[in-house]
């Protein structure tokens, strides 16, 4: 990448980049002073219902750890040695005081690890909000669709006795419409990536989609648009690389230099899961719902168009075919699997994704890491392997 100053993209990627790495959240402080009363809702991956939050008059924060951007000094004495890291930089982060100006946090029901990790939050901070969110697994619209709906309808009233904005359809629609907007930026966002790798690297997009964890959507709508207006301006060339999915990284996400490293061992990352919440919808929300309540276009989004991930029941027929189709969809050559050690739901499904890929002939690779990891070079030259062999054989 070419310096920042030479660069027409490098303002607004230094802007995202600046956001994702302050582990002080001196932008959510600022937001807090300027709007006394108003609730600073976090929230853990994968996927939480922002626009609501947003209709509610929160600010909701994105948690995904520290990455390698936090030392651990109380958070290791919280959790087991084999579990992942993210809720041990989760808790570091909230018992160093960074998460302070917090007034609550969602749990989503991704797994055991959050569930417990919702359980500490309740026990160390009482007096803070803290909601678990159980998502459907069951996508009847009349059965999951009503439960979620109830979910959010809960969540809005403890907010709102907490000084949140009453829930107000108006409102919601509005964020909705924030919400698809912001969706459909991301999707010229990727259609780039996919089009012309050579323009914007998925370390870029990862960290301007991550800087999107920490706003409102209408602003990251329009840094997402600034960013790909910007990338169209750059003077690049293509590489000689092989075109690869990553999967497995929905939840803990990879440190950034992972993504470059990647990157660097010759592979063009035209899809990953990483921050997978903000693109958990595939297309738009409803905006206008014939039972008029708008909580129920929520719930039918998530139910009839959330993608498929480990933490979301998929019958074992169906085990890879959203994959597969991906793979498709952006004319990869092959897939890395990249999950956080000891990450069970990444780590459960991966064979039944292996199986699918060996079935159709897609090659594919994996590796382990955790957010703090700081040596690449392994990972890099397996990486580099792949990337060779794909492109002297098509397979691995
Ligand atoms: S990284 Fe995996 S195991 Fe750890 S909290 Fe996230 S989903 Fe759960």
């Amino acid at each position: 990448m070419s310096h920042p100053h030479d660069d027409p993209a490098g303002a607004v990627l230094a802007r995202a980049r600046a956001l994702c790495e302050d582990m002080t959240f001196a932008e959510v402080r600022a937001w807090k002073g300027a709007n006394p009363g108003r609730l600073v809702i976090g929230h853990m991956p994968i996927y939480s219902p922002r626009p609501l939050l947003e209709a509610l008059g929160c600010l909701p924060i994105a948690i995904h750890g520290g990455g390698d951007q936090l030392e651990i000094i109380r958070g290791d004495s919280y959790f087991q040695s084999y579990i992942c890291h993210i809720p041990r930089s989760t808790i570091e982060l909230a018992v160093s005081g960074r998460l302070d100006a917090f007034d609550g946090m969602l749990f989503p029901s991704i797994c055991d690890v959050i569930r417990n990790l919702g359980g500490m939050w309740q026990m160390l901070f009482p007096e803070k909000y803290s909601a678990y969110l159980d998502l459907p697994q069951n996508f009847d619209m009349a059965v999951g669709g009503r439960f979620y709906a109830q979910e959010l309808r809960r969540i809005a009233g403890e907010l709102t006795a907490r000084g949140a904005s009453a829930l107000d359809q108006a409102r919601l629609r509005d964020a909705i419409r924030d919400e698809n907007a912001r969706r459909a930026a991301l999707r010229a966002l990727d259609e780039v990536r996919v089009e012309t790798p050579w323009l914007i690297r998925a370390s870029e997009a990862y960290v301007a989609a991550r800087a999107g964890g920490l706003m409102l959507a209408r602003e990251h709508t329009a840094l997402l648009q600034e960013l790909v207006a910007r990338v169209k301006e750059r003077d690049a060339q293509p590489y000689d690389n092989v075109r690869v999915v990553v999967t497995g990284s929905f939840c803990e996400q990879p440190p950034l230099d992972l993504i470059v490293a990647l990157e660097k061992a010759g592979c063009d990352i035209v899809d990953d899961d990483f921050m997978l919440g903000l693109r958990m919808i595939e297309g738009d929300i409803d905006e206008e719902r014939p039972s008029g309540d708008l909580l129920d276009a929520l719930a039918a989004a998530y139910l009839e168009r959330g993608a498929a991930t480990a933490s979301r029941y998929i019958g074992a027929g169906e085990n890879g075919a959203a994959l597969l189709q991906k793979v498709k969809d952006c004319r990869a050559d092959g897939v890395v699997f990249a999950a956080a050690s000891f990450c069970d739901p990444a780590l459960l499904d991966q064979p039944m994704l292996e199986a699918a890929l060996g079935a159709a002939g897609v090659p594919f690779t994996s590796f382990k890491f955790a957010e703090n990891t700081g040596q690449f070079q392994v990972i890099r030259e397996q990486a580099g392997a792949f990337s060779d062999s794909v492109k002297l054989w098509g397979a691995a």
